[in-house]
């Protein structure tokens, strides 16, 4: 029989790690204090609400794969800022040419011959042939959406059940059985969904089938393997039958690797030889400075050229004032030439590898229902045998067992992305890093399980 959690234990344990958290952050509750005067909720932006602990830990500097906060705590970081620094912090090659390009203009709206250099470059990781930049992963998916609207005349967007791909309205639904619904805890939805979006489950080519055929889907935009809700995997032959249907009914397919390049230098798309029309990309490609960007065919582009770049077209909807700034491109170059490179992922797999394996082995030893999947240099455990689909591995979300685990690992010493349960590892991760949180894991799952 497998173990069941005692929730009254469960909360008596949570409850003596919030204590021990406010003994070891005196100067973070300080800071934490000041902060409510100004800004909503004390920090800069509402997800930083979302780390475990009484208050938000106050950073002090990062370097590496360790973070400092302002009470000289140091910290292993398995989050590296939700995958924007998997390139470790601060790496030196990036941080050199960020120096040399400030002081000689950071933004000019003119392009720099760094943006050359970023073109060839995407198109030798992704295969793609013609490329735009933008600041964020959310403005890349925007634009890509905007763009297959126009290219193909119809509206709606398919997405996955429970997927993630920024702050994009058309993306932000999911199932309640047929229907599909705002995705709970969306802040001011949009009303109208009917002729706007579709949703169906990862792995589900029936389901995929019957939307596609319809006839009005302008786009699939989908991650290659969901990670947004734990890890969830495609099916042998998943991705040949969603190429296969998408061609077959004139819908145009993105893939969204802004997490998944985590797979190797070209992400899924290099790895499983995938065949999209439009691509999608951000977070760690400038080693933690923001900018994104996005990729489609030569054909695709020839068919928006007119529309997007003619004479004709509005400087509203796609674009931005800072996007393909001088100082982002000089970073993304630095960047891509010296990490994310072959040699970077050869250490960076294994060292996931022996994350999962310690994850692995402490949930096994205590019997319980749980996994951990690994997808490259990222891994996640999930409170669930393996799902198939994003509605199954959201039925298994637990936000007590999620808080215990974190702030647990917080107040030793490792600090995992705050609403995952999932370690990601840089080129300088060490395997004392990993060994660190196996300890921590395991004995967080011993004084939870007798
Ligand atoms: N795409 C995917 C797959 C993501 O996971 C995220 C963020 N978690 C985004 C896009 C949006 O990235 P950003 O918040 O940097 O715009």
């Amino acid at each position: 029989m497998a173990a069941t959690i005692d929730r009254e234990r469960l909360r008596s344990l949570l409850q003596a790690e919030m204590e021990a958290f406010v003994e070891a952050h005196p100067r973070s509750a300080e800071l934490h204090q000041r902060a409510l005067g100004p800004l909503i909720a004390g920090v800069p932006m509402n997800w930083m609400t979302r780390w475990p602990g009484a208050f938000p830990v106050f950073a002090d500097h990062a370097e590496g794969s360790s973070i400092v906060d302002v009470d000289g705590n140091t910290y292993v970081d398995l989050c590296l800022g939700d995958t924007g620094a998997m390139t470790g912090h601060a790496p030196p090659t990036t941080i050199e040419a960020l120096a040399q390009r400030a002081s000689r203009g950071i933004t000019m709206m003119l392009p720099t011959e760094d943006a050359i250099w970023a073109g060839e470059e995407l198109t030798r990781w992704f295969g793609l042939q013609c490329w735009q930049i933008a600041m964020t992963a959310t403005d890349a998916n925007r634009f890509v959406i905007r763009m297959a609207r126009q290219a193909t005349g119809r509206q709606r967007v398919l997405v996955m059940n429970w997927c993630y791909h920024g702050t994009v309205d058309e993306t932000l639904w999911v199932l309640d059985g047929d229907k599909v619904v705002p995705r709970p805890g969306n802040v001011g939805p949009l009303r109208a969904t009917g002729d706007a979006v579709a949703v169906v489950e990862f792995n589900d080519v029936e389901a995929l089938e019957r939307e596609l055929s319809k006839g009005d889907v302008a786009l699939v935009l989908t991650e290659p393997a969901l990670t947004n809700i734990g890890i969830v995997l495609p099916d042998p032959g998943y991705h040949q039958a969603l190429r296969r249907l998408t061609r077959d009914h004139a819908t145009l397919l993105c893939i969204d690797e802004t997490h998944t390049i985590c797979v190797g230098p070209g992400g899924a798309t290099a790895a499983w030889g995938l065949e999209p029309d439009l691509f999608t990309i951000g977070k760690p490609i400038a080693g933690g400075v923001p900018i994104a960007a996005y990729g489609m065919t030569a054909e695709l582009a020839e068919r928006l050229y007119e529309p997007v770049f003619g004479e004709h077209s509005d400087v509203s909807g796609v674009g931005g004032t800072l996007s393909g700034n001088a100082l982002a491109l000089a970073a993304l170059r630095a960047t891509l030439s010296n990490t994310l490179i072959e040699a970077d992922f050869a250490r960076m797999i294994p060292l996931a590898t022996r994350w999962a394996d310690g994850v692995a082995a402490a949930i096994s030893d205590a019997d319980l229902p749980w996994h951990v999947q690994q997808l490259g240099a990222r891994a996640e455990y999930w409170f669930c045998p393996p799902p198939r689909n994003g509605g199954e591995a959201a039925a298994a979300l637990d936000a007590d067992l999620e808080a215990y685990f974190h702030l647990y690992a917080l107040n030793r010493g490792v600090l995992l992305t705050p609403f995952h349960n999932m370690a990601l590892m840089s080129p300088v991760t060490s395997d004392a890093d990993v060994d660190l949180h196996t300890e921590v894991f395991t004995s967080c799952v011993e004084e939870l399980v007798d």
